[in-house]
């Protein structure tokens, strides 16, 4: 089986990692999730539903409702639908191992003339949030020229855009179980 979850079927070992397999669809069309994955570095994931699975981007510093911030975010492997509710510890030894919660979950509304998929091959994709965390306007902006896998995500500046807050720091646990990540 070839399909976008290619990389992230190979890079597992279903038998020692409690994450989702590897199935494509399944989910309702618009979900958006950031994960706070506690593993080598700490980091945030950045999921976009698209076309039954889950576009992802490494976000190293996480989000920022700061507009002056452009936030490194390096384009991961497709993840499959189920991830977005995925919380727990991946295995010593296995790829990510460390902890891992839903540090916030909503829908996305693509901003602009297009499709998602076409906005993601030119580089350009604007989108609102609706999360429990974050909220409004967003881009996602290919880096041309410095590397396939390098993007910048920043806040839009829009009536949630907030240049004091820091989210990261004021609501740091899971919206599913209310951990903080080094609970889990
Ligand atoms: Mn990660």
């Amino acid at each position: 089986m070839t399909d976008s979850l290619d990389k992230y079927r190979k890079r597992r070992d279903f038998k020692k990692t409690p994450e989702p397999a590897a199935e494509v669809g399944g989910g309702g069309g618009n979900i958006f999730v950031v994960q706070k994955h506690q593993a080598s570095r700490l980091h945030y994931d950045l999921r976009l539903e698209v076309a039954g699975v889950l576009k992802s981007w490494a976000v190293p510093k996480g989000p920022s409702l700061n507009p002056g911030d452009k936030r490194l975010a390096v384009r991961t492997e497709d993840h499959p639908i189920g991830y977005a509710s995925f919380e727990g510890r991946i295995p010593k030894g296995e790829y990510g191992a460390g902890k891992v919660i839903v540090w916030d979950r909503g829908t996305f509304k693509k901003l602009g003339e297009g499709d998602v998929s076409d906005a993601l091959d030119e580089g350009h994709l604007s989108i609102a949030l609706k999360g429990e965390k974050l909220m409004g306007e967003f881009s996602l902006v290919h880096m041309k020229g410095r590397g396939e896998k390098n993007w910048l995500l920043m806040k839009k500046a829009d009536e949630y855009a907030d240049r004091e807050k820091d989210l990261l720091e004021s609501n740091p646990e899971s919206i599913l179980s209310g951990k903080k990540v080094e609970e889990v």
